[in-house]
């Protein structure tokens, strides 16, 4: 796995791996308290106010309001391992949409993701190991650039969304950070 690009922000030399448990989400808890202290209630209500939505992988090297020049309050982010559209993602798509406003929708894969290193072979690595099969699909991919085209499929064929006129899908480059836009499938 590549290191991260940003060095750590530790003081101390110790590594990940020697922290006592609890003690990374403590440091969290007391990054709250400053947030909080500078924290204004922005008076909005949970509808985005780009009226976008967008879909995007977990990975902790695409800071999504950074790297779209996002504010609070602008969009939903749906997230996990890859940015792949699943069943949840779709339930989460349809309530953004037909609760809560949204009318646009955003695919985002990227380069180097840690889904092109295992493939479906890990839901039988799994089974073995604990005796039980996950009924999730792993969504293991080699080809960024087509499993956004198949996620823009997806999104485009679901029953349950009401806006499907504006669903665009791109690779962001963790080593540029610039998007690549995908065509669609025609
Ligand atoms: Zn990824």
């Amino acid at each position: 796995m590549p290191t991260s690009a940003k060095p750590s922000a530790e003081t101390d030399s110790a590594s990940a791996g020697s922290r006592p448990a609890g003690a990374v989400t403590d440091r969290l808890v007391r990054a709250n308290t400053h947030y909080a202290e500078e924290f204004t209630d922005p008076g909005m209500d949970a509808r985005p106010v780009l009226q976008v939505a967008v879909v995007a992988c977990m990975d902790a090297r695409l800071d999504l309001h950074a790297a779209l020049g996002l504010e609070l309050g602008d969009c939903h982010t749906i997230r996990n391992a890859g940015g792949v559209v699943t069943d949840d993602v779709i339930r989460s798509l349809t309530i953004s949409q037909r609760a809560l406003g949204t009318r646009s929708i955003v695919l985002i894969h990227h380069t180097n993701c840690g889904l092109e290193s295992i493939t479906e072979e890990f839901r039988q690595e799994l089974e073995h190991e604990v005796g039980q099969r996950p009924v999730w699909a792993v969504e293991a991919y080699k080809d960024a650039d087509q499993d956004v085209r198949q996620s823009m499929q997806r999104v485009r064929t679901s029953p349950f969304l009401l806006h499907k006129d504006d669903i665009r899908g791109f690779v962001f480059d963790v080593t540029t950070g610039l998007l690549r836009e995908i065509t669609p499938a025609s």
